[in-house]
């Protein structure tokens, strides 16, 4: 009881709890799916740490070149095992998961190949990086080509249109497994498991590199079982547990992820630069704590699914649905809902829980964004946080909440400030 009333001094109304408790009534079943999941993800990274022999000397400092850093090149070896590749580039010098996915791209595409995105249009910040809208240094400027086999209706991959495209200058495909701000399903790592099946049997030498953003732990695989080249991320995400301040990952084949090394540093220099800058602590005990993380989450998503779904708005997943990454799309059909929902959120925060979220252009960005969040780290999106682009069909992206509990109560003053501005009734 004593819960209830901090959280009416939260904010959080009796009528708002009593809806919130009765929705949670239902989902018992799927919570106990997401912990067990979490389990399995806990056993996976303690599993690698102890055969890595992580120790307390990996957590040093270091300085200038970064020569013979063991704690950064353990790092490496313990995401490399996590995913099941033969190498692994994870450090704080990859800025971010769009840097990650640049040097992913810019390092095995060559003057001349085709790049083919099979799951439809990527990401929008990696048009500027591709060059889909023309941007300098993009890889349009330096004669890669693009084309794109756009989903079918359903969300499933389009495999005669796959086909199709392929041809002799196809060197990478680009596979982005969730939604990104499109209100189409996630992909599953068995469905993306079909598409790399499909365009390896067409030539066995084209790249794959899948977008894992938001996927990690989410399921029992990652995309890198099903024979994913490179597998592609952000450490603000999924991976970092909340705990790590910057950084992105590649895990892949020794080759891909060599060229990655060589692009990110120097040519010759490859992954034997960059010093850790002392950040290795957090980096380690972020990906300790990601499976967990994850999986709250995960419980977060699916309460805000069914809560909205019984409000009769479109939830991408439904509420019912399997999961394979941690977003959760709610469409609210206008600017102010979805200004209502992010003033929620906000509400909710550990940080900057005074500030309203307000539409404003951002760099990257083809529409007006809105984004709630109140992080630790600037941007984290695995910390609670919705975001959208002010545009049709009004939908938020909901995701992130390093604990369960702080995930419900973002829900619960989401629904609060809805129903305070007559969008919703109960
Ligand atoms: C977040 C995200 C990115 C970009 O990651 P940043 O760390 O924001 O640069 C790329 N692809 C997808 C699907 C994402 O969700």
């Amino acid at each position: 009881m004593q819960t209830n009333d901090i959280y009416q001094t939260l904010g959080v109304s009796p009528a708002v709890l009593a809806f919130g408790e009765s929705v949670l009534s239902t989902l018992s079943d799927r919570f106990a799916a997401i912990d067990a999941n979490a389990e399995l993800g806990q056993a996976k990274v303690l599993a690698a740490m102890q055969k890595n022999r992580v120790a307390a000397a990996h957590f040093a400092a270091t300085t200038g070149y970064g020569y013979d850093d063991m704690g950064r090149d353990t790092l490496e070896r313990v995401y490399a095992d996590v995913f099941h590749t033969e190498a692994a580039l994870v450090r704080p010098q990859l800025v971010c998961g769009t840097h990650a996915l640049a040097v992913a791209l810019g390092a095995n595409l060559l003057p001349g190949d085709e790049l083919l995105a099979v799951s439809g249009k990527p990401y929008d910040t990696l048009e500027e990086v591709i060059g889909i809208r023309p941007s300098p240094c993009s890889l349009a400027e330096y004669g890669v080509r693009y084309r794109q086999v756009d989903l079918l209706a359903d969300g499933s991959f389009d495999l005669s249109g796959i086909r199709a495209a392929v041809n002799e200058r196809t060197k990478l495909a680009h596979i982005q497994r969730s939604k990104g701000y499109q209100t189409r399903p996630t992909l599953s790592v068995a469905q993306i498991g079909e598409a790399i099946a499909l365009l390896k049997s067409i030539n066995p030498d084209i790249v794959v590199m899948v977008d894992n953003c938001y996927g990690e732990f989410v399921e029992s695989i990652e995309p890198s079982d099903v024979g994913a080249d490179m597998t592609v991320g952000s450490l603000i995400k999924n991976p970092g547990g909340g705990l790590a301040p910057i950084g992105g990952y590649i895990v892949g084949t020794r080759a891909c992820v060599d060229r990655c090394a060589y692009r990110l540093s120097a040519p010759g220099l490859g992954q034997e630069v960059g010093a850790n800058l002392g950040l290795l602590p957090a980096l380690y005990q972020g990906f300790f704590l990601a499976p967990t993380v994850t999986a709250a989450a995960l419980r977060g998503a699916v309460f805000a699914a069914a809560a909205y779904e019984k409000l009769g708005f479109r939830v991408v997943p439904a509420a019912a649905e399997e999961r394979h990454d941690v977003i959760q799309a709610i469409e609210l059909g206008s600017e102010r809902a979805m200004c209502a929902f992010c003033e929620g959120i906000q509400r909710a925060a550990p940080v900057d829980s005074f500030a309203t979220p307000v539409p404003a252009p951002m760099p990257g960005y083809d529409a007006p964004v809105i984004m709630a969040a109140g992080a630790f780290v600037q941007g984290s999106s695995i910390e609670l946080s919705a975001d959208g682009p002010v545009r049709e069909p009004y939908a938020v992206y909901y995701q992130g909440g390093l604990t369960w509990p702080h995930a419900k109560l973002g829900v619960l003053l989401s629904l609060q400030k809805m129903l305070d501005a007559g969008l919703i009734a109960f």
